[in-house]
This record gives C-alpha cells, structure tokens and sequence, in this order.
C-alpha cells in the first residue's frame, strides 16, 4: 500500500517537473523572440546612424565628428537588455554566463571550465 502511494508520489512528481520544464521552455522561446526584436532594433539604428553620416558626406560637411549619442545611448541599452535576457534564458535552462569570459557554463560551478576564473554570486 505505501508503495503504491510512493510510486503515485513520484509519477506527479515526474509530471510536475515535466511540466515545469515545458513552461520553461516557452519562457526560453519568448525571451529569444525578444531578442530578435532587440537585434533588429539595433540593426536599424545602425541604419540610421550610418544613413546620416552618408548624407553629411554628399552635403559635403566634412565635419563628420558627428554627434550620435541619443542612437549609441539607446543601443548600448537595447544590448545590456539582451544580455539580461540571455542570462535570464541560460538559468531556466540551468546555466549562466562567466564573468569573464562569458561562456555558457552549468549554474552551479563555481569556477569557469573554460577560463578557470571564480564566479561571484
Ligand atoms: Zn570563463
């Protein structure tokens, strides 16, 4: 009988955890769509920066010491976001990020395999 009640324990256990996993997948898949809509923001301010500094040039400014820093501003922020939702997404799947050479490494080591630097919590 208690065996029984055991083996019910384990299989919702087993269930449970699987669909722990599953709905951790799905965040896995909706952080990476926001990444892509991070890199794609990127890519058109990119765009933009580079459009104008063109279109100095054929104006013939030769000033091209441009001022750009609402667009470097705006990009530096869009890359710490993604690199939060990298971390985010490597920890659901039980990994994070060294510290220093930024490799995917399992959550729980204390020191970086690749680089054998010390992981601060
Ligand atoms: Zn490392």
């Amino acid at each position: 009988m208690t065996n029984i009640k055991n083996l019910k324990m384990k299989i919702t256990n087993v269930a449970n955890s699987a669909i722990k996993k599953s709905n951790d997948l799905v965040e896995v898949t909706k952080i990476n769509l926001k990444i892509n809509s991070l890199e794609s923001e990127i890519e058109e301010l990119y765009k933009k920066i580079g459009m104008d500094v063109f279109q100095k040039y054929m104006n013939g400014i030769d000033e091209l010491q441009l001022k750009y820093e609402q667009e470097c501003d705006l990009i530096k922020t869009k890359y710490d976001e993604i690199m939060k939702l990298k971390q985010k997404a490597a920890l659901l799947k039980g990994f994070k990020f060294c510290q220093k050479c930024n490799s995917e490494i399992e959550a729980e080591y204390v020191y970086c395999p690749k680089c054998g630097s010390m992981q601060n919590e």
